[in-house]
C-alpha cells in the first residue's frame, strides 16, 4: 500500500508537477505558515518546469508572447491551480486539512514594491501584505533548491526554469533532506545579462526590473519604434539601460512602454525574456551540473544586439 507521501507525489506528477518536496511546518523560517494554519505539520512544494523552448522566440528575437503565455500565465493560472486543488482534495480524503497556496501576483511583500511580471497599475497599493507566504523562503524551507544571486530559486533539474506552489496541511509527513547550496558560484552572469542593470549587490530592484522587463532597452527590443522616448532628456541612458530609476520615474516610463501586446490576466509580455535566468541557465548547463539534459545547448548562436536608432527630426 502506498504511503500518503507517495500518493501526493504521484498525483502531483500526474497533474504535471516535475519536483515535489516536503518541509516540516514547525521548521519553516516564514512565520506566515503557522499564522495561516496554526496546527500545520507539513508544507508541500510542487515545482513545474518552464519549457526551455518557450524562451526560443526571445533568444532568436522573433516571437515574444510564447514565453509569458506558456511559461508564466498558463502555469500560474491553469496548470498549477488545478494540480493544487486535486492534490488538496486527496489530502482531505485522508481526513487532513489542506490549504493550497498559489501566488497572488498583485499583493507585494514590501510596501511600495511592484511585480515586474504584471501591469503595475493593477498591483494593490495599500498596506504591505500580511499573512502571505514568502514563496522563495517557503521553497527553501521545503528543500526545493537554493537561492541564486539572481534572486531566482535554482534546482538541480532545471536551474532557474520553474514555478512553484504549496499546500500547507496538518498531516504529518516526513520532510525531505535539507539542500546544501552548490549550484550558484556567484559568477555574476545573471547581473551582467540584465538589459537594465536591475540586479545590484545580489538584489533585484523591482521598479528598475519592471521597466526593462517591459523592454526599455532599445538594443534588445525589436518592437521599439525609433522615436520612442524622443522627448526624454535622459533618452540615451534609458534606452541603453544605464539610468538609475526611482519608482516614480519608472512609472512614468512604464506608461510609454506599450510596444507589444500584453498577455491576459494583467501579465505583461516579457521583452527581456528574463535574461538573468537565461544567462544563469546557460552557465549551469555549460558546467554540466543540471540533471535534465538536452541534445544541444540552449545558446546556438552569438547573442544578438540591435543598434540605437535616432528619432527623425
Ligand atoms: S548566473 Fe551565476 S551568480 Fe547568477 S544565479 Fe546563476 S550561478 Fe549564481
Ligand atoms: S533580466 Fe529582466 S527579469 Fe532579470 S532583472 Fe533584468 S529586467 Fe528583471
Amino acid at each position: 500500500m502506498k504511503t500518503l507521501k507517495e500518493e501526493i507525489v504521484g498525483l502531483f506528477q500526474k497533474c504535471g508537477a516535475d519536483i515535489v518536496r516536503f518541509g516540516a511546518a514547525g521548521a519553516c523560517k516564514d512565520p506566515a505558515v503557522l499564522k495561516l494554519m496554526p496546527e500545520a505539520k507539513t508544507v508541500i512544494c510542487a515545482a513545474f518546469r518552464q519549457l526551455r523552448g518557450a524562451r526560443r522566440g526571445i533568444e532568436e528575437g522573433s516571437t515574444y508572447y510564447q514565453y509569458t503565455t506558456n511559461a508564466v500565465e498558463v502555469l500560474e493560472e491553469n496548470v498549477m491551480p488545478i494540480a493544487l486543488l486535486r492534490v488538496s482534495a486527496l489530502i482531505e480524503d485522508h481526513g487532513f486539512e489542506a490549504l493550497p497556496q498559489r501566488r497572488n501576483q498583485l499583493i507585494m511583500q514590501e510596501e511600495g514594491s511592484t511585480n515586474f511580471e504584471m501591469d503595475h497599475t493593477t498591483v494593490y497599493r495599500g498596506k504591505k501584505a500580511e499573512n502571505v507566504l514568502d514563496f522563495e523562503q517557503c521553497a527553501l524551507d521545503c528543500h526545493l533548491g537554493e537561492m541564486g544571486e539572481s534572486g531566482s530559486l535554482l534546482t538541480d533539474e532545471f536551474g532557474p526554469f520553474q514555478r512553484y506552489v504549496f499546500i500547507i496541511t496538518d498531516a504529518e509527513i516526513e520532510p525531505d533532506k535539507a539542500v546544501e547550496p552548490h549550484l550558484c558560484d556567484k559568477c555574476g552572469k545573471c547581473a551582467a545579462a540584465c538589459p537594465g542593470n536591475a540586479l545590484k549587490s545580489g538584489k533585484r530592484d523591482p521598479w528598475q526590473c519592471s521597466v526593462y522587463y517591459n523592454g526599455a532597452n532599445m538594443t534588445k527590443n525589436p518592437f521599439m519604434p525609433p522615436d520612442a522616448f524622443a522627448d526624454d532628456p535622459e533618452r540615451l541612458a534609458v534606452i541603453t539601460g544605464e539610468c538609475d530609476l526611482s519608482p516614480e520615474r519608472a512609472k512614468e516610463l512604464l506608461e510609454q512602454l506599450i510596444f507589444y501586446p500584453p498577455v491576459k490576466h494583467s501579465y505583461r509580455s516579457s521583452i527581456c525574456g528574463r535574461a538573468c535566468d537565461t544567462a544563469c541557465y546557460i552557465h549551469l548547463e555549460g558546467k554540466g551540473v543540471l540533471s535534465k539534459k538536452f541534445q544541444s545547448p540552449f545558446r546556438k548562436r552569438p547573442e544578438w544586439k540591435l543598434s540605437i536608432l535616432e528619432p527623425e527630426k
